[in-house]
């Protein structure tokens, strides 16, 4: 059922959390972090820990000190709430996680033995907080979660785990809670699946979770979430489940209760990234071959493209004429997309692909008309992405 107290620590890959390979696991395979958003008595992070036992879940998580973006609201309790977590756990056999924030919560976290420690977004998006958190977790043998920040920064993500790495931690886990945009979206944080796809390009080898309850906002939004995690192939969810979400003092929308976290569990279809059924292998085999064709062929044409981008800039060089032209732009645009969506293509993708072009050539006509030839970067070839 729950994972035992030994499996901590089962190595790097798993970012020390242990995977729940076992015959009750309420997700085969998969690393399930489940519990309040707050500690808020210790009857109901008990209650909450008796319920989630039931479930095999793989950690148990309660914040104790909660970062709001406003004040006046229910902040956590606290330092006395971490013997109700510690003990809740010991209740259910599993470890226990809690967010920190500054380095006097981790001096509190491992005086009550704590045994998964989360830097929230909130934080993450801090490089003096996190190398404060970082300098006092040197020498520290715990898993660390690093939420992505909240701002769609990759590298602000990618350099807290570089600064808890410097530091040591050898146990790290990302989980991906959606970021804050402009964009108008159903759920309270957009998932921006492409800067967690990327980041797991750039670390393969980093253990990931996806918290679905953050980036929806509201209850009934977490399966569908949950779901595009796993066909996403992470490894595992972090969810907020309050045994009365109805009275949460925090995150009220989108904590559900220990019984639709089971209903979840049996609903997530797992997915796996290959097989060996050969019929699969050789039909996937030249469906990729004839993909891998048409990408050459794309960037043969892009290529072309490019050439006459250039000397169409000479011309305009010559004639006094802008490299931008904002008619013949939205004229591009609109003879592109009514012939991508002939093509069954999503307008929306079609203007995003062109406007990546159309940004390209305009660096092209800029660097044709300076004496380098264009990719020898005369430029800089875009906005310095550190800083
Ligand atoms: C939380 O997990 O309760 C939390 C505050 O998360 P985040 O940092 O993702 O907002
Ligand atoms: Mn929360």
């Amino acid at each position: 059922m729950a994972m035992k107290k030994s499996e901590v620590g089962a190595g790097p890959m798993d970012g020390g959390l242990g995977r729940l390979h076992g015959r009750n696991a309420c997700l085969k395979g998969k690393i399930v972090v489940a519990g309040p958003c707050s500690v808020e008595s210790e009857s109901q992070i008990t209650e909450a820990a008796l319920e989630l036992a039931k479930i095999g879940i793989s950690v148990l998580r309660g914040g104790i000190w909660k970062p709001r973006t406003r004040p006046g609201f229910f902040q956590g309790v606290g330092k006395v709430g971490l013997p109700w977590l510690k003990a809740a756990g010991k209740i259910a056999k599993v470890p226990v996680a809690c967010e920190i924030a500054h380095p006097a919560h981790v001096d509190a976290c491992l005086e009550h033995g704590i045994d998964v420690l989360w830097i929230g977004a909130r934080t993450t998006v801090n490089p003096f907080a996190v190398q404060a958190l970082a300098d006092r977790l040197r020498g520290v043998d715990l898993p660390v979660m690093v939420k992505n920040p909240i701002n769609p920064d990759i590298e602000l993500w990618i350099g807290a785990i570089e600064r808890l790495r410097l530091a040591g931690i050898t146990k790290i886990v990302a989980v991906h809670r959606g970021f804050s945009t402009e964009r108008k979206s159903i759920y309270r944080n957009d998932p921006i699946w492409r800067i967690p796809i990327e980041l797991r390009r750039r670390m393969p080898e980093i253990p990931f979770l996806c918290d679905p309850s953050h980036m929806a906002g509201s209850s009934e939004l977490v399966r569908t979430l949950a779901q595009e995690a796993m066909d996403h192939l992470y490894d595992g969810l972090m969810i907020e489940v309050h045994p009365h979400p109805e009275k949460a003092l925090s995150d009220r929308a989108q904590q559900i209760t220990p019984a639709q976290l089971r209903s979840l569990m049996v609903s997530l279809k797992t997915k796996k990234e290959n097989t060996r059924a050969g019929e699969y292998l050789s039909h996937i085999d030249a469906l990729r071959k004839e993909i891998d064709g048409l990408d050459r062929q794309l960037l043969d044409g892009l290529s072309r493209r490019m050439e006459i981008v250039r000397d169409i800039s000479r011309q305009k060089e010559r004639y006094g004429v802008s490299f931008f032209q904002p008619r013949r732009w939205r004229a591009v645009v609109e003879d592109r997309t009514r012939y991508g969506v002939a093509k069954k293509l999503d307008p929306d993708f079609v203007l995003r692909l062109f406007e990546g072009i159309h940004e390209e050539a305009l660096r092209w006509q800029e660097q044709a008309t300076e004496a380098p030839p264009p990719g020898s970067a005369a430029r800089p070839r875009q906005k310095p992405k550190t800083g």
